[in-house]
């Protein structure tokens, strides 16, 4: 991929303007946060979220969280409950990240999800993420700014020496304030701590009046991205598939003839865009076996050869 030309925009209102244009054009926009500077894109646009992880280098398609603006707008994307509203009351804007039940009529790009039914979710209080958010009126998936592997940045500086010429730009504002990342309370069972982080666990027991269930390392369900056969469909998946089987449909690559083709030009990030929802699509018709066409491990392919072995992995594993 060509370099692009990473802008340093400030945080006056011209600058915000222009993050914002470049989140609905599919752009994307470093942020800082109290917390570490993130990556954002539009949540909504496969390609915009595809591209936050070729920009990281990630070999998984690990959940990302979602930024926005207020309580009152999380409650479009995730099922709310009591336990919400009294954490989101006592801690956010902050560095609290939920993560609740997925709405159906969401309307998120399911690679931000990992293709879950839980959704995480933050209001963030840095103004000027908060005068991004508004700006933009949308909700922005943002792990952290840094490419995989590395350490989170907390300064401007620290996203460009990572990440300069793979994203549109970057939001100056100086140094985080927290520095940590934020606090992640499962809500879709027994409130539970996913994650340590800038909101101390005691500050949220208290406001609980009990404590917070410790994740279970084992469980698949509260540990995502170790999940094995994360999403399974009903068929059998087969990689690497030259030849298609007559009970088999054809999930293609490349100029192949197919049921469904990921990307008929081998682009990596159209591809990623595209793996669940034609995964989910070629399910529906209920197939014996889903084949898959050999998809080169280099960049996203990485990330995407990964999670076809997860869907082809023995379902009692
Ligand atoms: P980052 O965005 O880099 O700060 O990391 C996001 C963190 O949130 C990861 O540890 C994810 O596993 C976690 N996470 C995101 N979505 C979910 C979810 N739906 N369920 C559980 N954990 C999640
Ligand atoms: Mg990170």
């Amino acid at each position: 991929m060509s370099a692009l030309e990473t802008l340093i925009l400030t945080p006056k209102p011209s600058g915000i303007a222009r993050a914002a244009e470049t989140l609905s054009a599919g752009g994307l926009i470093a942020l800082p946060t109290e917390t570490v500077y993130g990556l954002g894109a539009d949540a909504r646009n496969d390609h915009a979220v595809a591209r936050i992880f070729q920009a990281k280098g990630r070999p998984h398609f690990n959940p990302l969280i979602v930024h926005v603006a207020s309580a009152q707008v999380a409650q479009r994307y995730v099922e709310w409950s009591d336990t919400a509203q009294q954490l989101s009351d006592a801690f956010w804007p902050g560095a609290l990240t939920l993560v609740l039940p997925l709405r159906a009529d969401a309307g998120l790009s399911p690679l931000v999800t990992a293709d879950l039914p839980t959704l995480a979710i933050r209001v963030p209080a840095h103004p000027i993420a908060q005068a991004l958010l508004e700006t933009f009126d949308g909700p922005v998936a943002a792990p952290s700014a840094n490419p995989s592997g590395k350490i989170s940045p907390t300064t401007a500086q620290h996203v460009i020496d990572g990440l300069s010429g793979r994203i549109e730009g970057i939001l100056d504002g100086g140094p985080c304030p927290v520095g940590v990342e934020s606090t992640i309370v499962g809500l879709s069972g027994v409130p539970m701590l996913l994650r340590p982080g800038g909101v101390a666990t005691e500050d949220i027991e208290a406001v609980l009046g009990a404590p917070l269930a410790l994740r279970d390392k084992a469980d698949p369900l509260t540990a995502p991205g170790q999940m094995l056969s994360h999403y399974a469909p009903g068929a059998r998946v087969r990689l690497n598939a030259t030849e298609v089987a007559e009970d088999e449909v054809l999930l293609g690559f490349g100029p192949v003839p197919c049921t469904l083709n990921l990307s008929e030009t081998e682009d990596l990030v159209e591809a990623a865009a595209n793996l669940f929802h034609h995964l989910h699509a070629l399910d529906a018709m209920d197939p014996a076996g889903i084949a898959v066409s050999p998809i080169p491990m280099k960049g996203l392919g990485v990330a995407i050869n990964d999670r076809l072995a997860r869907a082809a992995a023995p379902r009692d594993a």
